[in-house]
């Protein structure tokens, strides 16, 4: 079995987000949890949930995939966003117990001059503080093109992290080809060392979830700017090989592309197709 979905605007409620996959032809998808700039989340509907499950339930969609909001920041200096972003991520934690069993992904953090060493302790700790045993939601670390103070940039300090979460069965990673791309993982010229790699130093039992982009930029550039599939630095065939790759088998793959509807129904359809092939 295969997951292909795209992100989604949230704003028009869970069953519409679950119509809208259906008819780019996915079967799973990503949203933000709230506006990935601002701050505030809509109010949980649950007419709207109970009408979601039963499509995702039907058209036996995969996990899903939510987005934290790019404002969250777990590791700042400035101790109020750092309260901020503990507060949106433990409210999020909350609103997705709604929809159970899915993933909740988000960027690690930007230790903004404390040094990643720093930027590791404050995040595993606020996990510490927010993930509880009840929770059916598993937290993913999503890797990072290790742009300015990111932390997350490489392999061996999400699982820095991991390491420091106490209730691990709740902690995972999402990798997202773009971001190790440009991180310096060369995924187009040694695609099995990568994996084992991330094998070696996190696991791939803690690979919960694919964001599925190609880059704009060369590998190494530490720059994040996603492309279209077969558009872009990585290149159509390597990705081909990435979706075709057994290590990845049954993960949710998420485009993230710069697309409209029809580019990301192309791209979901291509995906099926080297699936079926
Ligand atoms: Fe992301
Ligand atoms: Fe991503
Ligand atoms: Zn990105």
């Amino acid at each position: 079995m295969y997951y292909i979905g795209n992100h989604l605007s949230s704003s028009d409620g869970y069953a519409a987000m679950g119509n809208t996959a259906l008819a780019l032809g996915g079967n799973t998808f990503a949203f933000f949890t709230r506006n990935p700039r601002g701050g505030k989340a809509k109010e949980i509907d649950k007419n709207d949930i109970e009408k979601f499950l039963g499509i995702a339930r039907e058209n036996n969609f995969g996990k899903l995939v939510a987005h934290a909001p790019y404002t969250m920041n777990l590791c700042s200096v400035k101790e109020d966003v750092r309260t901020f972003s503990k507060n949106i991520f433990a409210d999020d934690i909350k609103k997705m117990a709604y929809i159970p069993d899915n993933y909740y992904n988000f960027h690690p953090g930007s230790h903004t001059g404390q040094g990643v060493q720093k930027g590791i302790e404050i995040i595993a700790s606020v996990l510490n503080e927010i993930i509880l045993p009840e929770q059916t939601t598993t937290i993913l670390l999503e890797t990072m093109a290790g742009k300015g103070s990111e932390v997350g940039g490489n392999f061996e300090e999400l699982k820095e992290i991991i390491d420091r979460v106490k209730l691990k069965d709740k902690i995972g990673v999402c990798l997202d080809t773009c971001h190790i791309w440009d991180g310096g993982y060369d995924i187009v010229h040694n695609l099995d060392g990568v994996i084992e790699e991330f094998d070696k130093i996190i696991g791939l039992e803690n690979l919960y979830a694919i964001h599925f982009n190609d880059s704009k930029n060369e590998c190494g550039s530490h720059k994040d700017r996603h492309e279209k599939i077969g558009y872009g630095k990585i290149g159509l065939e390597a990705l081909k090989r990435f979706a075709l790759h057994p290590a990845f088998a049954g993960r949710p793959f998420i485009l993230e592309t710069p697309n409209d509807n029809e580019g990301y129904t192309r791209e979901i359809a291509m995906f099926k197709e080297w699936m079926e092939e």
